[in-house]
């Protein structure tokens, strides 16, 4: 947890606090914290708010169950607002929708860093049952070669029109190079980091 203190003072007891899912990145909810709530969420693991509507402290998912586990909270620069990473034990909306910004937020593409989780555990504990620990355990030639094959396999497709087969090798292709990119110890942000320099010299 953070070393950075929230001025409760300053903003008259209350900071606003933003609930981010832990693996998906998603922006959840917003609601407010003064220092009970903070207190209980850290106490209970369950994210607690102050509501200004019930004019108390208020446990998401207290009446519907959608508690909001607690993995971890930080504060920003200057002490005034609150980032809680959260896993949802369900929607989080009460319009029934996963997170109260659907809308703006209704990209997947966060489930990468969850796969890639998931990957590198697989790596340091490797099971029977895992296929992607077969893999690791072939070494890094074979699993370079499988990105090979899969890069083939998309290109014959690539020549039809069935988006079926193509969604398939696109995902095998994404999930084999998220394999190699880990077998050599590297991070997908070190990636990120060369295309994004490549955008800055134009
Ligand atoms: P819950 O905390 O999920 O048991 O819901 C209890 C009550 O809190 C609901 O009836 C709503 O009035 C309110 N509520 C639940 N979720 C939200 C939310 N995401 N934002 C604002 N109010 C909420
Ligand atoms: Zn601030
Ligand atoms: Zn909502
Ligand atoms: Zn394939």
């Amino acid at each position: 947890m953070s070393e950075r203190i929230i001025d409760f003072k300053k903003m008259d007891g209350l900071v606003p606090a933003i609930v981010q899912d832990a693996l998906s990145g998603k922006v959840l909810m917003q609601g407010y914290m003064n220092e009970e709530a903070l207190v209980k969420t850290k106490e209970t693991k369950q994210v607690t708010f102050f509501s200004r509507s019930k004019n108390r402290l208020w446990t998401k998912g207290e009446t519907s169950g959608n508690f909001m586990e607690l993995v971890s909270i930080s504060v920003d620069c200057d002490g005034d607002s609150i980032l809680v990473k959260a896993n949802p034990k369900g929607p989080v909306c009460h319009t029934g929708a996963d997170t109260c910004f659907a809308e703006v937020n209704s990209s997947k593409i966060g489930f990468i860093d969850q796969l890639r989780a998931i990957i590198k555990d697989r790596k340091n504990n490797p099971t029977d049952k895992s296929y992607t620990a077969s893999l690791f355990a072939k070494g890094i030639n074979k699993v370079a070669q499988k990105v090979g094959e899969e890069a083939v396999e998309i290109v014959i497709e690539a020549k039809d029109d069935n988006k079926e087969l193509f969604m398939g090798e696109a995902a095998d292709l994404l999930y084999h190079y998220l394999v190699l990119l880990e077998a050599k110890g590297y991070e997908l942000d070190e990636v990120m980091d060369v295309l994004i320099e490549r955008h800055q010299k134009k």
